[in-house]
């Protein structure tokens, strides 16, 4: 055999576990196979985080309890107010969510139109997931008197009340 040909073989060897998209190569079919589980799952839970490598397994996973289950959680917060509302106590409200926002806010609406403020920067991505996923949240306020902060401008006590599948009122538990 010419060393021509053993380098070209070698080649092909190195070949296949060569990923082209991260151009990346792996020394064993094993690790190869690790890398491709690890980065490129065909399938992908992002509420869980999780990756999978068939879409049968992600099929099934979003028939466990986390994805099936409704939830209810009510916590108290703040609306973060735009300062020509003024709050009264017990007042109530929806949220909504623009679909073309990138920065996922979530906003605080009076009858289903007037918006009133936003909640906290730390619960829109998670609050956005739920509102996306088909949950809800209501707002009631609980004090009429705000708070006045340099960064955050106005803040409104308020309890939300949020009900969803069980992997997002999880999440916004986490984020709390
Ligand atoms: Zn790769
Ligand atoms: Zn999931």
């Amino acid at each position: 055999m010419s060393e021509a040909s053993t380098s070209v073989e070698a080649n092909e060897v190195s070949q296949r576990f060569y990923c082209k998209k991260c151009d990346i190569k792996c020394d064993t079919h094993s690790g190869y196979k690790a890398h491709i589980v690890e980065i490129h799952h065909t399938a992908y839970c992002s509420p869980c985080n999780k990756g999978f490598t068939r879409k049968s397994s992600l099929k099934q996973h979003l028939k466990t309890r986390w994805h099936t289950q409704d939830d209810m959680y009510t916590f108290d917060s703040f609306i973060v107010s735009i300062s020509r509302w003024i709050p009264n106590k017990g007042e109530e409200f929806t949220t909504m969510y623009d679909p073309d926002d990138i920065y996922n806010y979530v906003n605080i609406v009076k009858d289903e139109q007037d918006i009133v403020g936003h909640v906290p920067r730390q619960f829109s991505s998670s609050f956005n997931a739920l509102l996306r996923a088909g949950g809800c949240i209501n707002v009631k306020v609980t004090k009429e008197k705000p708070i006045y902060t340099n960064f955050n401008g106005l803040l409104v006590h308020c309890t939300y009340c949020i009900t969803g599948k069980l992997i997002f009122i999880e999440n916004i538990k986490n984020a709390l």
